[in-house]
């Protein structure tokens, strides 16, 4: 068995073509009752924090196993009664990590695909069903076998990371968004409360901000998220302010983005009209590159990032709820354009009706803004006081306190010796009333 797969991979050397000349109907009949072979039609390489993620796309099901070999290092994948066009792996451009790729025929009709490494990796593999725009779909993740297990978390305490919370002030420079009739331009008023929210959120402990614009220039969508992507943040906010014809139309609204349609009509012409900007101003229009889009959404689909913006977005819903009426009760879903970040949960807020005269004042007004700024700060520190990622300050905890009655947050940081306002960030505490059996996480110092 080993030396004839040594041989076989010998034989594969410098002949992906083979996969081109296997002989379709000649095959007898294998695994599923007679039916025609499974066709890749794509490959895709996406490189990650920790993994390479190889995605085939299949015209159906397919019996697959994947293996490693070492020295060299090699991963290997056989898909049964499968076929791959010619040249085909060659499109996937060698990395760090895949040194080349080879293919070729098994058995007479299974396909055989060698990876190359340059060095060991764990492989993991599933299948995906069709799902939006996708269809079936092979992953297989290369993930990095010296990824260090997070175990000694008191050894590495002090080095916890701060969540990063990219904040996107929409639109600017020669796109100005939205106007009020008494001209406030909705590119001001995104910057302005971007600019409160950077501060607000810097001021709490185990999370950071970044702007994706710092001032009144133009930026395309895809600039925006290449920001978020680049700073590695773990959520990205999108600020914006509703428009409308009636002038009475009013209140905030936040969205997450969907894989399949909008959640409502209203919902689907605000995408159009936030993604237009590219479309006027930008000289790419996103909406067209369908693949990179269809690849996004696929990833966003994948990793539960839409589910993680949705949780997110309903704890901001309901800190903005008290400081301005809500428009939609609860968050909509449509496909914005910049929302599209590929493992960046993302929100974007409508702050109110910049076509609404009174709503205008209010986001012209700065304690306005500045409740908006809280309000936001608070629901994402709800959110990540929950579900923190792996390795930040937020995520851990020394212990945890019971509360009893009679239990202030003072007295609680006090015996367990940290600061006040740690224990309030670490377990987003904004009120002073704490409940008997409430669960208080112990922040690390
Ligand atoms: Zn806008």
């Amino acid at each position: 068995m080993k030396t004839d797969r040594r041989k076989f991979l010998k034989s594969l050397a410098g002949l992906s073509s083979l996969a081109a000349s296997a002989v379709p109907g000649a095959s007898s009949a294998r695994s599923s009752a007679g039916i025609s072979k499974a066709q890749i039609q794509d490959i895709r390489l996406s490189k990650n924090k920790g993994y390479v993620r190889l995605v085939f796309d299949l015209d159906g099901t397919a019996d697959h196993s994947v293996f490693a070999l070492h020295k060299p290092e090699r991963v290997v994948l056989d898909i049964k009664n499968a076929k791959m066009p010619h040249g085909m792996v060659d499109q996937v451009q060698a990395n760090s990590l895949i040194r080349s790729i080879r293919s070729g025929v098994r058995n007479k009709n299974d396909l055989r695909v060698v990876f190359d490494l340059s060095e060991s990796v764990t492989a993991r593999s599933f299948l995906l069903a069709p799902s939006g725009k996708s269809g079936h779909r092979l992953v297989i993740d290369l993930h990095d076998s010296k990824k260090p297990v997070e175990k000694s978390a008191t050894v590495k305490k002090s080095r916890k990371r701060d969540v990063i919370i990219a904040i996107d002030a929409g639109h600017g420079g020669k796109d100005p968004g939205a106007t009020g009739r008494s001209g406030t331009r909705e590119k001001t008023i995104t910057l302005q409360i971007a600019k409160r929210l950077e501060k607000s959120i810097n001021k709490q402990k185990g999370m950071k901000a970044v702007l994706t614009r710092k001032n009144d220039r133009y930026l395309r969508l895809r600039d925006r998220i290449h920001k978020a992507r680049d700073n590695h943040a773990d959520l990205m906010i999108s600020l914006h302010a509703d428009s409308f014809p009636d002038p009475r139309a009013r209140g905030s609204s936040i969205y997450a983005l969907s894989v399949d349609g909008a959640s409502s009509e209203t919902a689907r012409m605000l995408a159009e009209k936030e993604n237009a900007a590219d479309l006027l101003f930008g000289d790419v229009n996103l909406a067209v590159e369908d693949q990179m889009v269809k690849e996004v959404l696929f990833d966003l689909s994948l990793t539960g990032t839409i589910e993680s913006s949705l949780d997110i977005g309903g704890e901001i819903l309901g800190q903005i709820k008290t400081v301005n009426r809500v428009h939609k009760k609860k968050v909509q879903q449509a496909g914005f354009a910049v929302l599209k970040a590929p493992n960046i949960p993302s929100v974007l807020l409508e702050t109110a009706f910049i076509s609404n005269p009174r709503e205008e004042k209010k986001l012209r007004s700065s304690s306005h803004q500045q409740k908006v700024a809280k309000a936001i700060t608070r629901g994402v520190s709800k959110y990540f006081a929950r579900k923190a990622p792996p390795g930040t300050w937020l995520a851990a905890s020394e212990g945890e306190h019971f509360v009893n009655n009679g239990d202030d947050i003072k007295t609680i940081a006090k015996n367990h010796n940290v600061k006040e306002e740690d224990l309030r960030a670490r377990n987003a505490l904004y009120a002073d009333n704490l409940m008997a059996g409430q669960v208080i996480k112990i922040p690390v110092s």
